[in-house]
C-alpha cells in the first residue's frame, strides 16, 4: 500500500457516526479534507458536519464498497464494526487503523489474551462459556470479581459485579447464553490512561497519563498530568509505546489502566481510536488526538502534544435534563470554560450529550472548575 502522504483536499472516509467522528471531522475540514460517514444512523453527530452522510447497515457490503470507492483513506470511530465490513472496505481504500487492531480490541477475551501472550501486565481473567466455567472460574480468581460479555461491551455495559457465589446463577443467566470474561475485582486506587498515537513511518507520541474517574462505570471527569509516582507515569507510556507497536497501529490508541495497590499498573481495556479521556486535548493540546488522527491515516507528520494550560473535562449526560434544559449560559459564566454539544436530539439518561473543559491555575484548579461549571447548569 502506498505510504504517500493524502493531502488536505482528499477525502476521509469515517465508519460510525457519533461524537468521536464528529469531532473528527471538525480536525479534518479545519485542515482542507472532505469527511464521509457511514453508519445505520441518519442525522448524526458525526453526518451534521460531514460533506457526506450515508446511511447503511455496516454488513450492507455494497454500501460499504460504494462508500469506500468514493475516498482516499478509511478510519473509524467505532470499534464494534464488523471484520467483513473492513475486509471489503480495504479493497477500494486504505483502512487505518488496519482491521486486525479492530478484530483484537472489539472482542474482550481476544484483547486480553493477546495483552497477557505480548506480556503485557493486564487483569487476571478467565473465560466463561458456561455456568460450570463462571463455578471453576470464580473459585479460581476468587470474589468479589466482575462477570463481563465477551464481545461488543462498553462503558460498563453487559457487566455484572459478583461478591458472593449465591449470585453466580443470576449472573450467568444476564449473559444470556453469550461467552463472557470474569475478570478480578481489582480495588484500584486510581484509574488512568494514555492516549497515544503512532504515524505511518512508526513514530510514536503521547498526551501522557491522564487521571479518570468514573460514575456508574462511565466516565466521569478526565484530568491530565496525574499525580502518580515518576516510575509509574515511565512505565503507562512505555506499556502504551508497546502495544501500539504490536499491533501496528496508525492512528490514534488509547489505553486505559487500573493502579492497584502497591501502585502496580494493570491494563483494563484498549480503544483502538480517540477517546473520551483524550477530548480535554481538542481545547487544550497544541494537537487534538483528532488532528492527530487525521495526521496519522493520512500520513503527515504527527503534531505536538504539549498541553497548553492545565485543564479538566466533565462529561454531560442526558441525566443533566431531567428537569429541562440545563443552563448553559450560567455555566458559561467562567470565561475558560469550552462547552461542546454533540448534536444528540434525544437526553436518554446515561447518554453522552457533551463535554465542558475548564482551565485552571493548577490541575486541582481546573478540575474544581469543570465540577463547579456543571454544577451551574442545573441551577435557574
Ligand atoms: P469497562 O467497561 O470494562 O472499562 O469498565 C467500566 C468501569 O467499571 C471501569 O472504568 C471501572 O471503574 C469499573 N471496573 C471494570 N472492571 C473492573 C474490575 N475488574 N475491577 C474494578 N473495577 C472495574
Amino acid at each position: 500500500m502506498s505510504s504517500r502522504p493524502i493531502l488536505p483536499g482528499a477525502t476521509i472516509g469515517v465508519l460510525g457516526s457519533g461524537q468521536l467522528g464528529r469531532m473528527f471531522a471538525v480536525a479534518a475540514r479545519r485542515m482542507g479534507y472532505r469527511v464521509h460517514t457511514l453508519s445505520p444512523a441518519e442525522d448524526s453527530p458525526t453526518g451534521h458536519l460531514a460533506d457526506r452522510e450515508v446511511t447503511a447497515a455496516y454488513d450492507d457490503l455494497d454500501a460499504v464498497a460504494d462508500f469506500a470507492r468514493q475516498v482516499d483513506v478509511i478510519t473509524f470511530e467505532f470499534e464494534n464494526v464488523l471484520a467483513a465490513t473492513t475486509d471489503c472496505a480495504a479493497r477500494h481504500a486504505p483502512v487505518r487503523p488496519a482491521g486486525e487492531v479492530l478484530q483484537v480490541c472489539q472482542h474482550r477475551l481476544h484483547e486480553k489474551t493477546w495483552l497477557q501472550r505480548q506480556g503485557f501486565p493486564v487483569t487476571p481473567f478467565r473465560r466463561v462459556a458456561s455456568l460450570d466455567d463462571l463455578r471453576e472460574a470464580a473459585e479460581a480468581l476468587g470474589l468479589p470479581a466482575v462477570l463481563k460479555t465477551a464481545g461488543f461491551g462498553y462503558d460498563g455495559k453487559g457487566q455484572v459485579g459478583l461478591t458472593a457465589p449465591e449470585q453466580l446463577d443470576a449472573a450467568w443467566q444476564e449473559m444470556a447464553g453469550a461467552e463472557a470474561v470474569l475478570e478480578a475485582f481489582v480495588p484500584f486506587e486510581r484509574e488512568v490512561s494514555v492516549t497515544a498515537a503512532r504515524g505511518l513511518d512508526g513514530r510514536f507520541c503521547h498526551w501522557g497519563v491522564v487521571e479518570n474517574e468514573h460514575r456508574n462505570h462511565v466516565l466521569d471527569v478526565s484530568t491530565p498530568e496525574a499525580p502518580v509516582p515518576e516510575p509509574v507515569r515511565r512505565e503507562a507510556i512505555e506499556v502504551a509505546h508497546g502495544i501500539l507497536d504490536d499491533l501496528n497501529v496508525v492512528g490514534v490508541l488509547c489505553v486505559e489502566f487500573f493502579i492497584g495497590p502497591g501502585d502496580r499498573l494493570l491494563v483494563n481495556e484498549l480503544a483502538p481510536r480517540p477517546h473520551n479521556s483524550g477530548h480535554f486535548t481538542f481545547d487544550a493540546s497544541v494537537t487534538s488526538q483528532f488532528e492527530q488522527q487525521v495526521r496519522a491515516v493520512c500520513g503527515l507528520p504527527l503534531g505536538s502534544t504539549a498541553l497548553l494550560r492545565p485543564a479538566s473535562m466533565v462529561n454531560l449526560l442526558g441525566d443533566l435534563w431531567a428537569d429541562g434544559e440545563p443552563n448553559w449560559a450560567a455555566a458559561l459564566t467562567q470565561p475558560a470554560v469550552k462547552l461542546h454539544l454533540y448534536g444528540k436530539a434525544e437526553p436518554r439518561p446515561g447518554r453522552k450529550m457533551g463535554h465542558m473543559v475548564a482551565f485552571g491555575a493548577d490541575r486541582d484548579d481546573a478540575r474544581n472548575r469543570a465540577r463547579h461549571a456543571r454544577n451551574a447548569l442545573g441551577k435557574c
